[in-house]
């Protein structure tokens, strides 16, 4: 999608810190991370946020998650948090579905 900052991402147009990539998702680290480990998991075909899964595009969010579990697996994580922010009041800043994976600390419950 045009003017899309994570589009751009996953097409190479703008530089990021790739740990992964397929032909349907990309993996980067988080460019200001909250964690001593951060990243985030994308579908490389754009969709504004997890409210547009649905039948038609789901298969992607479950190849997403099996890329988070062999990521999680080869960097030896034993505990990890996995958040995706839908819409402005639940924090979300690009409108490009994303996955964020957090671990390396203590993690609080609930979030804030
Ligand atoms: P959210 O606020 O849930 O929409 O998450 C967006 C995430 O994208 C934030 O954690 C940002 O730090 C991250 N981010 C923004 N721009 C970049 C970038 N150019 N490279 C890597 N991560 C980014
Ligand atoms: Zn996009």
């Amino acid at each position: 999608m045009k003017d899309c900052l994570f589009c751009k991402i996953a097409a190479g147009e703008i530089p990021s810190d790739c740990l992964y990539q397929d032909e349907l998702v990309y993996a980067f680290k988080d460019i200001a991370p909250q964690a001593p480990v951060h990243f985030l998991v994308i579908p490389k075909e754009h969709m504004d946020s997890a409210a547009c899964i649905d039948e038609k595009n789901s298969a992607v969010v479950a190849h997403i998650f099996e890329v988070i579990a062999k990521l999680a697996k080869e960097q030896g994580l034993d505990g990890f948090r996995v958040v995706s922010n839908v819409g402005e009041s639940a924090g979300q800043t690009v409108k490009h579905l994303h996955f964020h994976v957090l671990s390396g600390r203590d993690m609080t419950w609930p979030p804030g």
